[in-house]
């Protein structure tokens, strides 16, 4: 059976876990700290017990896909015979730098080395290896096990060969994929930050209430989930590290982080994870 490496557990990393178990791979999950795999590793149980009660995953499958999910806080084993690595760390160059030279070191010479980077260069973390070709963005969208998206990155130096093994994959883990080519956000990072981060503008004068912003954008325009909603999903530090970045890279006063995001991250409201945001949960 191949092996995968997810590496981070938080929002995105546990989901593509999981959805490289279910898929077939064995995974090993690994985080800096062996409570957050395990907080990981809860939230799949999580997942999959709903699948189980909808009657979308069988009692079979289920304990079939948790088998296969090994928790880890030693990385040197974790990347021991894997075909490819996925790292959802959170969105800050210097982590991803320091894991892209470990993944590197650790991984066989043939693997592939993915971030689920939301904005940042893929071209420069894939700098931090001595296989830039063999590095690519695999971006995944929230929730992972439910979403069909998965954005591949083709950085300056990603190789054709890569690109075809990140697309199987994506196809294996049951996804539908796009290739974007190495620019801030992407196609998709660009286009939802910069509706959620009018949406808060929006919200800071007053313009209407949180609910009434997201119903406008559900009811009149067909949004499956309104701007501000799924900034509570994402997490408010997550898309402040984007808005910034993508500020800084496309100097564009669009991505200009709003005094509102910036202040809620500073009170340590992060949206769903830390049950409050711009919604309590
Ligand atoms: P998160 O904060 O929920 O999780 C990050 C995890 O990484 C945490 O468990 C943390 O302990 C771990 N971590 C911290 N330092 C680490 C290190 N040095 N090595 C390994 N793990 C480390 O973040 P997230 O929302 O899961 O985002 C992860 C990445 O996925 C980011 O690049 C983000 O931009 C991207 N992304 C996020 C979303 C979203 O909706 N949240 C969607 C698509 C892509």
């Amino acid at each position: 059976m191949s092996k995968i490496t997810v590496i981070g557990a938080g929002t995105m990393g546990h989901g593509i876990a999981q959805v490289a178990a279910q898929a077939g791979f064995d995974v090993a999950l690994f985080d800096i700290k062996d409570e957050f795999v395990q907080k990981g590793l809860s939230k799949v149980n999580e997942n999959l017990a709903k699948g189980v009660e909808k009657g979308k995953v069988t009692p079979a499958d289920r304990d079939a896909a948790l088998a296969r999910l090994h928790p880890s806080t030693d990385l040197k084993s974790a990347c021991d015979g894997i075909v490819l690595a996925v790292e959802a760390a959170p969105e800050k160059i210097r982590i991803k730098h320091d894991i892209f030279e470990q993944l590197d070191r650790f991984s066989p010479a043939e693997a592939i080395l993915a971030t689920n980077t939301s904005s940042l260069s893929v071209t420069e973390i894939a700098r931090a290896t001595k296989r830039p070709s063999h590095v690519c963005g695999m971006h995944f969208f929230n929730p992972p096990h439910i979403m069909k998206l998965l954005e591949i990155v083709r950085a300056a130096d990603t190789s054709d060969a890569t690109v075809a093994k990140a697309r199987e994959f994506g196809a294996k883990f049951g996804k539908d994929s796009i290739l974007v080519k190495d620019a801030p956000g992407f196609a998709s990072s660009r286009l939802g930050v910069c509706v959620g981060l009018e949406a808060m503008r929006m919200l800071e004068q007053g313009v209407a209430s949180a609910e009434d912003i997201d119903k406008a954008m559900k009811l009149g325009y067909g949004f499956p989930m309104g701007p501000l909603e799924l900034t509570d999903l994402v997490g408010l530090d997550v898309r402040l590290d984007i808005a910034t970045y993508l500020h800084a890279e496309l100097k564009s006063e669009v991505f200009r982080p709003p005094e509102i995001l910036k202040r809620l991250v500073s009170e340590g409201k992060l949206g769903k994870k830390s049950k409050q945001g711009f919604y309590k949960h």
